[in-house]
This record gives structure tokens, sequence and C-alpha cells, in this order.
């Protein structure tokens, strides 16, 4: 059971009436040789470690490393939690929990990196407000994991999760694609829809730069992983209503990996240029090295 592109995996699933977190399931037992169960424990370990780090974050006064960032996740969740969001309960969450898995990462915290540190909030924040929502078992988003890892899996080997090599839009669009996929199957959508909302996560932020002040994954990082949340249930919501995604999800990944190697080099990770080379990025920048 293995597949290299959208296309195979929606044959599969269609062939074999299974839905996209079962042929994952199903790859990782043939390809690492491992019982079912042990695959689907080593899942909820990972699921348990995202949401203890958003735990941590809401409970825990956390520092990153270079100081940029800290806090952010409580200020949020205890606004909603007043009645007084701008965005709805869910979204609210999905953005106070994405950002304090930034906040544990970056101060050297443990995190899931799904698909990286740098995009380490995305998953969380959307599973965890989505589970609470609908009374969700651990069980049940556990295995909504395997679905979110057979999109990073087809980006990763179609394309890349880089940020260095293909920019912001390669990381926190590759979660959100991941998160959104995921989120169409918890709905009940099938293996097509979750690709059509996943292929429209990544065109959201198709050409997003990676920019990081210092050279470090905090800002503009964390409020990435709150827009790429944000993006992940914006995705869902559009192709659960039954709208269709226009460019297959195998084209938008390779658009996505053409567009990522013809960034400049300046907005790859080398904080050489976007928003690390304001003069307030750069000021920031020289403090921290002081
Ligand atoms: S800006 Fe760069 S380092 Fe930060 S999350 Fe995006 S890709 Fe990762």
């Amino acid at each position: 059971m293995d597949f290299i592109s959208a296309v195979e995996l929606i044959d599969k699933c269609s062939q074999e009436n299974i839905t996209i977190s079962e042929a994952m399931i199903r790859r990782e037992v043939t390809l690492f040789h491992i019982d079912r169960d042990s695959a689907i424990e080593r899942m909820a370990h990972s699921y348990d470690i995202m949401k203890r780090a958003v735990e941590r974050a809401l409970s825990e006064e956390l520092l990153s490393m270079g100081g940029l960032i800290g806090g952010e996740s409580k200020k949020i969740f205890d606004r909603n939690s007043k009645g007084k969001s701008v965005c709805g309960d869910i979204l609210s969450k999905a953005i106070s929990y994405a950002v304090g898995v930034l906040e544990v990462s970056s101060s050297m915290g443990l995190i899931v990196a799904a698909p990286t540190a740098g995009s380490s909030g995305v998953i969380p924040g959307v599973f965890l407000a989505i589970q609470e929502a609908f009374e969700l078992s651990d069980e049940t988003m556990t295995l909504a994991l395997f679905n979110a890892g057979a999109i990073g899996y087809l980006i990763t080997t179609n394309a890349t999760v880089s940020g260095a090599e293909a920019g912001c839009q390669a990381e926190v669009g590759a979660a959100s694609a991941m998160a959104a996929s995921a989120v169409c199957e918890l709905m009940g959508g099938t293996a097509e829809q979750c690709l059509d909302a996943a292929s429209t996560a990544l065109t959201n932020v198709l050409g997003l730069v990676c920019d990081p002040i210092a050279g470090l994954v905090e800002a503009p990082c964390q409020k990435r992983n709150a827009m790429g949340a944000s993006n992940a249930l914006i995705s869902a919501e559009i192709t659960l209503g039954g709208v269709r995604h226009i460019i297959p999800f195998d084209e938008t990944v390779e658009a996505m990996y053409r567009v990522g190697k013809s960034m400049p080099v300046e907005l790859r990770e080398t904080a050489m240029g976007g928003i690390a080379t304001t003069p307030t990025g750069c000021q920031l920048c020289k403090n921290i090295l002081n």
C-alpha cells in the first residue's frame, strides 16, 4: 500500500473504499513492518505531545530564546473566554493554541514538528479547537493525524516543507494543507474533498516568504501559525460547503515548489529580506546579537 501522488491516493481510497487516514495507516504498517496498533500508538503519543504543548503555553510563563515572543496564547485565550472574540470560539481557540505551541517551541520545549518546528502550531491549534467544539475523542483525533500525515508526506515527496528551500508557503502552507484535509475527513468529507481543501490551503499562501527576524523561528513565525490555522479552517469550510478546488492537488504542490525555487535567497530563511530587514527588524536583530 503505497502512493506517491494525490491521484494514486484517491484511486486507492476509492478502490478499497477507505479514508485517507486508513490508507496512510496501511502504508505505515507495510513500509515500516509494524503492526497497526503500534502505528496508532505512536501517533497517539504525538497527539499527546501536541496537547501538552498547548496546555503549557496556557499555564506557564514561557520566554523565547530571542525574547521576541511569550505570553501571547494566554492573552488571546483569555479575551475569547470573556466572550469578546471577533472570530468566534473555534477560530479564536485555534489561533491561541497555535501561537502557544510556537511559544513552547521557541523556548526549547517539546513540540511535534508537523511538518516543521516553525509551523508546529497549526495542526495542534486546529485539532484541539475542533476536538473541543465537536466533543471528539483522542482516538478520533489520532486517526485524523494520519490523514494530515498523508498530505505532509505527499508535499515532502513531491516538493518540500522547508522554508529555506521554498519559503513560508512550504512550511506554514503545508501545515495548513495538512490540517485542512484532516478537518474535512473529521467532518465526514470524501478523500477528494480532503485534497481539495489541502489544495485551497496551499493556494491561499502561494508566494509567502520566509523572513524570520534575527534568523530566529519566533517572529513573524508565531503569527504565521495563527494565519495557518485560520487558513486550514477556511479551506475546510469552503470545501465542506460543496465548493470544488479548480486545480488538482498534485498540480498545486508542483506550482508551490516552482514558486519556491524562483524565490530569491533573501526570502528563504536567511533573514536577509522581508520583515527581517525592516529598520525595526534589524534593530531587534542587533539587540539580540548584543
Ligand atoms: S517565516 Fe520561515 S522560519 Fe518562520 S515559520 Fe515561516 S518558514 Fe518557518
